[in-house]
């Protein structure tokens, strides 16, 4: 890397802790390197987020479309390249793209690739690039990689929680992460937007027979009702899987045009990235998503069988 090169550093639409936070990371770790970084995602930065250092900085790609085509990317938390929406036309077609990332179902889209899918959060994958680096830990550039780690496991709860990702999480603490506000701000404060959603939710939700899947939906209206955005989502799907006896959570969402989004979770017996893999889509072994095209009965039903077909091995 030369010095005043100009980056574009993009995550996924509809971000999560991990994917704001390691733009984030990656934002400050190129102005400690020297280089100018642009930051950007397809969808706005849920409420939550936006307390994380450097947060207001991140563009939507409409205020980036008078820009020249950026030549040098870097993709965090990124599986495949349709994830980044609106951003891909930011980015020039001979651009060299480090993809880094921790999805199994990663299909190596970028140039250049940092990859470790043993890796709890995309945040871990950028700490031991940063430490390889020698880069000297400023708080700013500490408290986003901890975030992403925190998210990524659920506040350190998912079987993704390794020892090692406990070290760095103390590693970062000691560089001065206030791990209490950020803890208090991504996962103990819920909008009121998401609160209606979330009672929306909840009123659809039905369980399978056997009680080892509990799915809910919610429909466009829905979050027009509950005056609710995307970023509002975080977490919903959570309350199918929390269900007592269900192996496997779904939230069904109509999107616009009539398609449907599907998020997936599950505990410990079902692969949903194989799940969501069959539609299209990818994720993690406890955590994966798909759009699916068809009406609302057709979605639910082939969706069903596949989970059904899942836990039955
Ligand atoms: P969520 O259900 O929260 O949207 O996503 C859960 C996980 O699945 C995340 O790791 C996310 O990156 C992945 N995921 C969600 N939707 C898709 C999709 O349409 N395609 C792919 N490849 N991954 C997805
Ligand atoms: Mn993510
Ligand atoms: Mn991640």
């Amino acid at each position: 890397m030369s010095e005043g090169e100009r980056y574009l550093v993009v995550s996924h639409v509809d971000p999560d802790g991990d994917a704001i936070g390691s733009t984030l990371a990656v934002g400050h770790l190129l102005r400690l390197l020297g280089k100018r970084a642009v930051m950007v995602n397809a969808s706005p930065v849920p409420a939550k987020y936006r307390g994380l250092p450097g947060a207001e900085e991140i563009a939507r790609p409409q205020d980036l479309f008078d820009e020249p085509p950026f030549e040098r990317v870097i993709a965090v938390d990124v599986a495949d390249e349709d994830r980044m929406g609106d951003c891909r036309t930011l980015i020039a077609p001979d651009a060299r793209l480090l993809n880094i990332d921790h999805h199994r179902t990663n299909d190596r889209f970028g140039t250049h690739h940092l990859i470790n899918p043993e890796a709890a959060a995309t945040a871990e994958v950028l700490y031991d690039w940063i430490e390889s680096m020698g880069v000297k830990w400023s708080k700013p550039l500490a408290a986003c990689v901890y975030t992403g780690l925190l998210t990524d496991t659920g506040g350190f709860r998912y079987s993704n929680t390794t020892p090692a990702v406990m070290k760095r999480a103390a590693r970062l603490l000691e560089c001065g992460v206030d791990a209490h506000r950020i803890a208090e701000q991504v996962l103990e404060t819920l909008t009121i937007g998401q609160l209606n959603l979330l009672r929306r939710a909840l009123s659809t939700l039905r369980l399978s027979e056997d009680g080892r899947i509990a799915w809910m939906w919610l429909t466009y209206q829905d979050f027009v009702d509950a005056g609710a955005g995307e970023g509002d989502l975080d977490g919903i799907v959570n309350y199918a899987r929390n269900v007592d006896g269900a192996e496997v959570g779904i939230l069904f969402r109509q999107l616009k045009g009539g398609a449907v989004k599907v998020s997936l979770r599950s505990r410990r017996r079902v692969d949903v990235s194989e799940v969501a893999g069959c539609f299209g889509g990818g994720g993690h072994a406890r955590a994966a998503g798909c759009t699916v095209a068809g009406t609302r009965d057709e979605v639910e039903r082939r969706v069903l069988e596949r989970v059904v077909e899942a836990l039955g091995r």
